[in-house]
């Protein structure tokens, strides 16, 4: 069973996100690909995030209409900060998806290039395949001098596939649609005053609204 993993804030979660997952999830076969909010990220300490229900509801409404999304609070659950490597151990453990799940961890560029921050992160590469995607300002030569680096032992099989014996696991570095969207752009916007219309989602846009949220300087 090939399970698709999106983590990331989702301060507010938009249609650069949506469209990502639903592709990913078709071009690969997944079975589902699972939206995960984090609950205290780390790597976003000194800065404010709007609270982890308010987040997951957006997100929840975001899926509404897809086959294939889905959203995990698995991380809301946990106390202290919210690690990837604890959040793929617990999705390993037979009680979410069985001995059998292999698991595609789908990440933008920018996010990728961080990964040498990341809590134990060369044992990521052993729980799940890599699915590296587009942002703007970052190109592939970036990240295959980050590989090259790491040295993770994964051979480059064709262009954009990299693949490693020992653990059986891909990299695989694709084209998607590319929309430039991100949640600080619309924070950005949401602060002026001006209009976020069609990069979100109708029922997340409404919400955002009703509830007043990145209105203020301290986002
Ligand atoms: P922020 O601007 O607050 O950092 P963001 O738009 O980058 O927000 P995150 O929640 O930080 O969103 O991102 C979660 C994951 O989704 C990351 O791996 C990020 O690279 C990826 N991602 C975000 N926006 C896009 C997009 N427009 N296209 C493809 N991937 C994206
Ligand atoms: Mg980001």
């Amino acid at each position: 069973m090939k399970i698709g993993i999106l983590g990331g804030t989702f301060d507010p979660v938009h249609f650069g996100h949506l469209r990502t997952a639903e592709e990913v999830g078709e071009i690969f076969g997944l079975k589902k690909v699972y939206l995960i909010p984090s609950n205290n990220p780390p790597h976003k300490k000194d800065k404010y995030i709007t609270p982890f229900k308010d987040r997951l509801y957006m997100l929840q409404c975001a899926i509404e209409g897809s086959d294939i999304l889905d959203v995990l609070d698995i991380e809301g659950r946990r106390p202290g900060y919210s690690y990837t490597i604890d959040t793929l151990r617990e999705l390993k453990s037979e009680r979410y998806f069985g001995k059998n799940a292999e698991f595609y961890f789908i990440i933008g560029m920018d996010a990728f290039l961080e990964i040498e921050t990341w809590k134990e992160y060369r044992e990521l590469f052993r729980y799940a395949n890599f699915v590296i995607v587009k942002r703007l300002g970052y190109n592939i030569k970036n990240i295959e001098d980050l590989l090259e680096r790491l040295d993770l032992a994964y051979q480059k099989e064709e262009n954009g596939i990299y693949h490693s014996k020992e653990t059986k696991k891909y990299i695989c570095l694709i084209n998607v649609t590319f929309l430039d969207i991100s949640s600080t752009k619309i924070r950005k916007l949401i602060r002026e005053g001006r209009s976020i219309n069609f990069l979100l989602p109708e029922k997340v846009k409404n919400y955002i609204l009703e509830k007043g949220l990145y209105k203020d300087e301290i986002n």
